[in-house]
């Protein structure tokens, strides 16, 4: 009998608040209504912002919500090397470029050529200018050998040429699951994205469709921030020849003032309103479960 395979996947960059609280009491009730698993994954591949003070309190406020995830947790800063050898294949297959501009080079690259009318991605960063893209094979290992610091970028155009599968994915129009629609991926709004840091051999993107795909994952439950990040995951999950899982993107939880929770707003972290007093009760009703 396989299980359908639910995961929860925060990164240790900040406190826990009543938006994480959502979605992971969220994945619980999904799982729990089909008899399906429930994962929990720390995606702390950005060692700069995620601490281990800071993954003990995302376990510490899980426990108290009374979240119950399988072991072992899979912890993607112990898995470069997975990253690393799935970076290898796209550069083999000329599916990613060295891209060498520094974000400096990147605005006044911009601000000379198209200023406010530079295309954006849907989180609204300028998209990658086409420079490096177009650089002679002899010159980009001229600059490697150089030292210069790159990262690697997906060549959006050859990946979308590689992918003969129709491109989209299967969406659960509500919690219950019980309908779905298909949703056209796009992954050219992205540009010519960041598959590789210029210090990990990886970016969030890879590692999240590598890792649902080693740990089995069916059904991604998260928030509707990602839902145009879906498209170009789906792109990923095609040129490796992964399974596509099944999503749902569930509302945000907003703040007072209307904009999404980020995690420096302390008041609506969970470990705060543990100490006002709440219970985990009060939080499922805060956030309308
Ligand atoms: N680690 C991501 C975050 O905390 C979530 C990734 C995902 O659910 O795909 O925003």
């Amino acid at each position: 009998m396989t299980f359908l395979t639910f995961r929860f996947a925060p990164s240790p960059n900040g406190e826990l608040h009543l938006g994480h609280a959502y979605s992971a009491l969220l994945n619980q009730r999904m799982a729990a209504r089909v008899g399906g698993r429930l994962l929990l994954r720390i995606e702390d591949i950005d060692t700069t912002r995620c601490t281990p003070q800071f993954e003990a309190g995302i376990f510490r406020d899980l426990e108290w919500l009374g979240l119950r995830w399988e072991q072992p947790v899979r912890r993607q800063s112990e898995h470069l090397a997975e990253y690393r050898a799935v970076l290898d294949r796209l550069i083999t297959e000329e599916l990613v470029y060295p891209a060498f501009m520094s974000r400096g080079e990147i605005s006044a690259f911009i601000a000379e050529k198209g200023g406010r009318d530079w295309p954006r991605d849907p989180d609204g960063v300028p998209l990658y200018p086409p420079l490096d893209r177009a650089l002679p094979a002899r010159e980009r290992k001229r600059r490697i050998a150089d030292n210069l610091p790159f990262a690697w970028r997906l060549d959006v155009e050859a990946a979308m040429a590689r992918v003969t599968a129709d491109l989209s994915w299967v969406e659960f129009t509500d919690e219950t699951m019980s309908a779905t629609r298909a949703i056209e991926a796009q992954p050219q709004a992205w540009g010519d994205v960041i598959v590789a840091r210029r210090d990990i051999p990886t970016s969030y993107h890879l590692a999240v469709v590598l890792d649902d795909a080693l740990q089995d994952v069916s059904h991604v439950v998260r928030g509707k921030d990602l839902y145009a990040a879906t498209g170009l995951q789906r792109l990923l999950q095609e040129l490796l020849g992964l399974p596509q899982p099944r999503y749902f993107h569930h509302r945000l939880i907003l703040g007072s003032d209307g904009r999404k929770l980020s995690k420096s707003f302390k008041d609506t972290g969970l470990a705060a309103l543990r100490q006002a007093g709440m219970s985990p009760q009060d939080i499922g009703r805060l956030v309308g479960l």
